[in-house]
């Protein structure tokens, strides 16, 4: 049996690995950027994209590229964002460095603006056999005269990465939101709808102040969440599907397909300025026509009015 491909590589062991090639961690990324394209599923472009990052807890991460046939193709998740999104579900509080396999598109420099000192990560782009097109570059130098965060919002708002609690809460005239009554279907969905909600407290969404998270079950029992990152440039932000999915293949799933997937709720603001409830069971539908889809929504639990 083949062994579950892995996302995360723990600080102790990156250490020995690097300590046993003769290098420094950061010289082991671009020799992880091949395995890291084998996990990619990319059915459409057939363009296997890896990217392999270092966090500062000494953690490395994986990021591939993933594809969805059937639909537009905006709905596609790229190789740093998923990299990004898999440094969020860890808890990892800043992304230092990346080896990837072919340079950075001009959405995923957008989209790394999220991060604070986004200017400063490092950036290494291998050759296909095995190489390295540079060396390690600042993303300032891919991507100068940048826009962003600091455009948009005061210093003191959340990046990406960075705890943030969006503070909804489903309605009090609803029950608070978690009694669905007897029935192990009705337990089941409120551990959704629990982790949906922490899923949209935890999302980036300082442009819009529409946080939206999702939870996704899969015919095993195991439970996966995704957080809605949005993007200053707003085109290149990331659904909550999306890094639930993220987290998903993140998981190594069994190696398993998205017809594992059996139920999914979404959590977001009620009577919000942007919504992904259609766009949500658009994508599940797809992938996982047997998927039981629910979205709730809720209202804010911030007393001062600012959220
Ligand atoms: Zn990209």
């Amino acid at each position: 049996m083949e062994p579950r491909p892995r996302f995360v590589i723990e600080a102790a062991e990156a250490e020995f690995m690097a300590k046993q090639s003769g290098q420094t961690v950061l010289q082991l990324l671009p020799s992880l950027v091949k395995p890291a394209q084998r996990l990619a599923r990319p059915p459409i472009s057939q363009f296997n994209v890896g990217a392999v990052g270092h966090g500062s807890s000494g953690r490395i991460f994986f990021g591939v590229n993933v594809e969805f046939p059937g639909l537009p193709l905006h709905h596609s998740i790229h190789a740093e964002q998923f990299l990004v999104t898999n440094l969020s579900l860890h808890s990892e509080p800043h992304l230092d460095s990346f080896a990837v396999s072919s340079a950075p598109c001009g959405h995923c420099r957008q989209f790394l603006q999220e991060l604070r000192g986004a200017p400063a990560i490092k950036i290494l782009i291998t050759e296909p056999d095995g190489g390295c097109r540079s060396d390690f570059e600042p993303l300032l130098s891919l991507l100068p005269h940048r826009f962003g965060p600091d455009d948009l919002l005061s210093r003191d708002v959340p990046l990406l990465l960075e705890p943030h609690d969006n503070r909804l809460e489903f309605p009090i005239e609803a029950g608070g939101g978690l009694c669905n009554g007897g029935g192990e279907n009705g337990f089941i969905e409120d551990e959704l709808k629990r982790v949906a909600l922490e899923a949209a407290n935890a999302s980036h969404a300082p442009y819009t102040k529409c946080p939206s998270g999702v939870a996704i079950r899969d015919c095993d029992g195991r439970v996966y969440r995704g957080s809605y990152a949005e993007s200053a440039a707003y085109n290149p932000s990331l659904g909550p599907v999306q890094a639930a999915l993220v987290a998903y293949i993140a998981s190594g799933c069994e190696g398993g397909g998205y017809e594992r997937i059996v139920a999914a709720v979404l959590v977001e603001k009620e009577g919000a300025m942007i919504r992904q409830e259609e766009t949500a069971r658009l994508l599940l539908r797809s992938i996982s026509p047997r998927c039981e889809f629910r979205a709730f929504h809720c209202v804010s639990g911030c007393k001062k009015g600012c959220c």
